[in-house]
């Protein structure tokens, strides 16, 4: 659902502005450096996209699934590291303050989020669990009127600078029903960020593990009832996948961008590459996908708006867009050559980048699981 046409439009006038003027720009030295320039962050500071979906009585820009698809289009064509720092405020951690949290909570955690001051974590996957969050171990067991958590989670997008934690914690038995969701400040004893990890793309987002050695928190971070904190966690999953086919979508026409151009540029055997028919067909199959993409994202975004998203078909959706996306970033590097290959093209960088998003928020076989039994239910 588009609420203000024009304001949409001047939204995503501004944020194609935003992407050639400044994201691109300062692309290869976030990746060289493995840090956000302080401009580029100030600037999606500015732009309100910390905020993306988060309501606007908190600060947020309260954008519908349709309007923020539609957005997502546009900041795709941007490396994906800067979306895995101001998007993940408006994801996981925000989406379940937002269903289960209450006033008081959502007033504590949600106005710095959807400004940027704070910077959500999520912290679900640990060592053992992963594909199966269930499986988790960290604990958190009741200590007089608060709670003492211990545990260690894994791979924490953006834990180096953490302003507030979404921890998912066992407070019962085994499976998922044993597991609940505490909001935790990061600067509580106890907690320790571990040595961020090197990683092979999206650089400039970082991940790193967090400790939890007996961390005293209070009543009143818990979230939501007792035990139906990962149910919370799982319950946001459809609209964190819509956004990301939006963004690989995006990303894909990027990538055509860039293969275009050198396909323009590049001349062998007398001629542009544009003009050998196999090249001109690796551009239309790449073409194909992105359009194809970017069509699913859009008419799903109006279902979640409408209320009829199934989640197999959100499923169905970041697993074709993830998909394409690497396939689109293999074929735009060998129409490189070894251009593409060596470091410092664009290519090369956005080709790492992308490989992360059939992995992330449910790998390519957990979707494919949860459209199986869309398609066996009927
Ligand atoms: C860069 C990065 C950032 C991340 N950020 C976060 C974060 O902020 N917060 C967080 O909580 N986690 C985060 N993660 C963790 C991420 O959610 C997990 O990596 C993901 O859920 C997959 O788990 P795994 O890596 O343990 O793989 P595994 O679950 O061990 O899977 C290994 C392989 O087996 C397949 N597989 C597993 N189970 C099945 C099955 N039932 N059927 C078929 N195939 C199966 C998988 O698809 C995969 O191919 C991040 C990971 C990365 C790499």
């Amino acid at each position: 659902m588009i609420r203000d046409a024009a304001a949409q439009a001047a939204r995503l006038a501004a944020a194609r502005a935003l992407v050639d003027d400044v994201l691109i720009p300062a692309e290869a030295a976030m990746d060289a450096g493995d840090r956000m320039p302080a401009e580029a962050r100030d600037a999606l500071r500015a732009h309100g996209l910390f905020g993306i979906s988060i309501p606007e009585e908190f600060g947020g820009l309260g954008l519908t699934m349709e309007e923020e698809a539609g957005l997502m289009l546009v900041l795709g064509r941007a490396a994906p590291a800067y979306r895995a720092v101001y998007a993940l405020n408006s994801g996981g951690a925000a989406q379940i303050l937002l269903r289960a949290g209450t006033e008081a909570q959502k007033a504590q955690w949600l106005p710095g989020l959807a400004c940027g001051v704070r910077i959500a974590c999520f912290c679900l996957s640990e060592a053992e669990a992963g594909s199966d969050a269930a499986a988790l171990r960290s604990t958190a067991r009741r200590d007089g009127e608060g709670w003492v958590l211990s545990g260690r989670k894994r791979w924490v997008m953006n834990a180096p600078e953490a302003g507030m934690l979404m921890v998912m914690a066992r407070t019962g038995a085994e499976g998922a029903r044993g597991i609940s969701a505490f909001a935790v400040d990061p600067a509580t004893p106890g907690i320790e960020v571990q040595p961020a990890q090197a990683k092979m793309g999206m650089r400039g987002a970082a991940v790193a593990d967090i400790v939890l050695r007996d961390c005293r928190v209070p009543a009143d971070a818990l979230v939501g009832a007792e035990g139906e904190g990962l149910k919370l966690a799982l319950a946001g999953l459809d609209k964190v996948r819509l956004h990301l086919a939006a963004l690989c979508a995006g990303l894909m026409e990027r990538m055509i961008d860039e293969g275009r151009r050198h396909a323009l540029a590049r001349h062998q055997f007398g001629r542009p590459l544009a003009e050998q028919p196999t090249i001109a067909a690796l551009l239309a199959d790449c073409a194909a996908e992105a359009l194809a993409a970017r069509c699913m994202a859009l008419e799903l975004a109006r279902a979640r708006d409408a209320g009829t998203l199934r989640p197999a078909e959100a499923a169905a959706a970041k697993l074709f867009a993830t998909e394409a996306a690497c396939r689109v970033a293999d074929r735009i590097l060998q129409l490189h050559g070894g251009e593409g290959y060596m470091a410092g093209s664009a290519i090369e960088r956005l080709y790492r980048d992308v490989r992360v998003l059939r992995i992330i928020d449910g790998t390519s076989e957990i979707q494919r699981l949860v459209v199986a039994r869309g398609v066996l239910s009927g």
